[in-house]
């Protein structure tokens, strides 16, 4: 029996995006609005959360402790998820802290976790190990939430958000969205097998190679398998992955990033955020460009959230 709290507003809606179509004279699109899944602005994190709060909670933990950078809005998710069960948290977050927090960095201090800035990445590891041992000598039973939350356990979140598409009753040829810490995308994979759902599962790199993200998304979703009782082994080669579209390094706002924000909101009124979605839809309306998809397709673009990052001081004013 896997623990799961329910506080995530699903299902999430799948809309069309006809005009955003029109525009690029391609496929059909729709996007399923995981930015709506509630808790602090939404976001793909809600989902795994349901699971590793439960996870924490059955471990008799009152503190979370988690990594990202600055605008992560994985620490923003889970610092509310923290404040709404009752722990303490503890934010290890990397980059230069300039002037005063906004946006993700503003809300995690709302949230009330403390946070432990790391100027360089090369030494959050380090310094997120010291912060957890610390909390345990202290007494604090912290709960370590890994990288995005994509541990098996958070995978879980997105296995079951396949199941959740499949009974929507929409048809989708390819499912196409930002893939990272690859939680998400490894949920997708163990999700499209576990279902049934027919399409495939396109990961758009934010920041990682792609013979890392197969191997990883590969391992990973095997290793969520067991959870349910039986393992599936997948390879890398069961994992589509992408990683030109990141080349520019992650959180760095190019042209393409800033078309695809601006398309999507000037042609839908949908809002994407400048390092994560931004970047998954630059690859998506590169592709269609490129005829990669067949124009009888249907594309759904699998929205993860993030919009906060847009009021980020550095992106606010040049997107
Ligand atoms: C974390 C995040 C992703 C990447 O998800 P992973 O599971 O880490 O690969 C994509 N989009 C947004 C907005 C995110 O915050």
């Amino acid at each position: 029996m896997i623990s799961r709290l329910r506080f995530a507003h699903l299902p999430t809606p799948i809309e069309e995006l006809p005009r955003l179509s029109s525009t690029l004279g391609g496929p059909r699109i729709l996007v399923k609005r995981d930015d709506q899944t509630g808790l602090a602005f939404g976001g793909n994190k809600t989902r795994k959360l349901e699971f590793l709060v439960a996870e924490a909670q059955d471990q008799g933990a009152r503190m979370m402790i988690s990594a990202g950078a600055l605008q992560s809005n994985h620490c923003r998710q889970t610092a509310a998820a923290a404040a709404k069960f009752g722990f303490e948290c503890t934010l290890v977050l990397t980059g230069q802290l300039t002037g005063q927090a906004s946006a993700n960095l503003l809300l995690d201090e709302l949230f009330g976790a403390k946070i432990v800035n790391v100027a360089d990445r090369a030494d959050r590891d380090r310094v997120l190990k010291e912060t957890f041992d610390k909390a345990v000598a202290d007494g604090k039973k912290p709960y370590l939430v890994p990288y995005g939350g994509s541990s098996p356990t958070g995978v879980m979140g997105y296995a079951f958000a396949v199941e959740e598409f499949m009974k929507q009753g929409v048809h989708a040829d390819w499912f196409v969205f930002g893939t990272s810490s690859g939680g998400t995308h490894a949920g997708l994979v163990l999700g499209q097998r576990l279902f049934g759902y027919q399409g495939r599962v396109l990961g758009i790199s934010i920041d990682e190679s792609e013979e890392w993200l197969k191997t990883h998304v590969s391992a990973l979703a095997s290793e969520a398998s067991e959870r349910l009782g039986k393992r599936i082994d997948f390879t890398p080669d069961d994992v589509l992955a992408m990683d030109q579209y990141c080349k520019a390094g992650y959180g760095v706002l190019t042209d393409a990033e800033r078309e695809a924000v601006r398309m999507f909101a000037g042609t839908e009124g949908l809002l994407l955020d400048p390092v994560y979605t931004g970047r998954a839809a630059a690859g998506l309306i590169d592709l269609i460009r490129k005829g990669f998809f067949k124009k009888d397709e249907t594309v759904l673009f699998w929205h993860t959230g993030g919009q906060p990052a847009l009021f980020a001081d550095g992106y606010s004013n040049s997107i």
